[in-house]
């Protein structure tokens, strides 16, 4: 057994070796693909230098016979090694958002937590979205109001295009407790923004702005 996948990490192989698959089935040129298949490697591993599961499912994608639907099964599959984002206790939860009352217990059961880097989720009730990390080991919170409206455009989080809403998000300014408000376009459906999550920069980045 290898050391598991980070979450961030098997989208990103995923969405490496799915656009290589495409790439076999929409060009039918023998030296792009052999192109493609050296570049996919690279940017695999520019990102995941040495896991056992990333190097079997580059090897598993080299097949220029492989369809669409082979790959998304077999990537189904790989999920069993990819480490979850671990669920915090309900203590966990109150200790994370100390100021809000009455919080609402998101629910679990509708997500697969090996495809979550952070999760989020929205909460009609008060119209916020609330998001979790795992930073060091420790956890983050940060809520803030998410607009209705939603529009295509790029995700503070993930980076990529996607239909996003303002997050507006209130941030301690100073050390006389002032606070300000911060607001980010970011992917109203946090579980579609893991998807497009390939890397933990971003994610950092967006947390860093809003302490
Ligand atoms: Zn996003």
């Amino acid at each position: 057994m290898g050391e598991k996948l980070k979450p961030h990490e098997y989208w990103h192989l995923r969405n490496q070796c799915t656009l290589l698959v495409n790439a076999y089935h929409s060009v039918n040129d023998k030296r792009v693909h052999e192109s493609l298949q050296v570049q996919t490697g690279e940017n695999v591993r520019q990102l995941i230098p040495s896991n056992v599961y990333a190097e079997e499912a580059l090897l598993y994608t080299m097949n220029k016979e492989l369809s669409r639907a082979r790959l998304a099964n077999y990537f189904d599959g790989l999920l069993e090694h990819v480490e979850p984002f671990e669920k915090p206790s309900r203590k966990q939860l109150e200790k994370t958002f100390r100021k809000v009352k009455k919080l609402n217990e998101p629910e679990w059961d509708l997500t697969d937590l090996r495809e979550n880097t952070y999760y989020g989720w929205n909460d009609a009730g008060s119209g916020r979205k609330y998001i979790l990390a795992r930073r060091e080991g420790k956890l983050e919170g940060v809520y803030g109001t998410l607009a209705t409206e939603v529009i295509n455009g790029a995700c503070a989080i993930c980076k990529q295009i996607d239909g996003v809403s303002m997050f507006l998000a209130t941030v301690k300014s100073g050390a006389e407790g002032t606070y300000t408000k911060r607001g980010n376009y970011i992917c109203r459906d946090s579980q579609k923004c893991n998807q497009h999550l390939y890397s933990l920069d971003s994610l950092n980045e967006f947390l860093d702005n809003l302490k």
